[in-house]
C-alpha cells in the first residue's frame, strides 16, 4: 500500500517541511512566493495554465510591487 508522505523538502530552500504545515510543500510563505517568481520569470516550463486564483493574485501583487517605477 502507498503511504502519504508526511514531509517533503521545500522546493525553494530544501528545508524539510511537515505535511501539516500551512504552507506545505513550502517551508514558509516566503519560499512559496520565491517559487512562484521562478515560474513567472520562465525558469520553469509549464504546459498548462495556472488555475489557482490565489496564486494568480499573489503573482499580480508581486509584479506590481516590482514595478513601482513604472507609472503606466
Ligand atoms: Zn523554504
Amino acid at each position: 500500500m502507498a503511504t502519504t508522505p508526511k514531509a517533503l523538502f521545500c522546493p525553494t530552500c530544501r528545508t524539510v517541511v511537515l505535511a501539516t504545515g500551512e504552507d506545505f510543500p513550502f517551508c514558509s510563505n516566503r519560499c512559496r512566493i520565491l517559487d512562484l517568481g521562478k515560474w513567472a520569470s520562465g525558469d520553469y516550463k509549464i504546459s498548462s495554465p495556472i488555475q489557482d486564483p490565489d496564486m494568480l493574485e499573489e503573482l499580480a501583487r508581486s509584479n506590481k510591487h516590482n514595478r513601482q517605477n513604472d507609472d503606466d
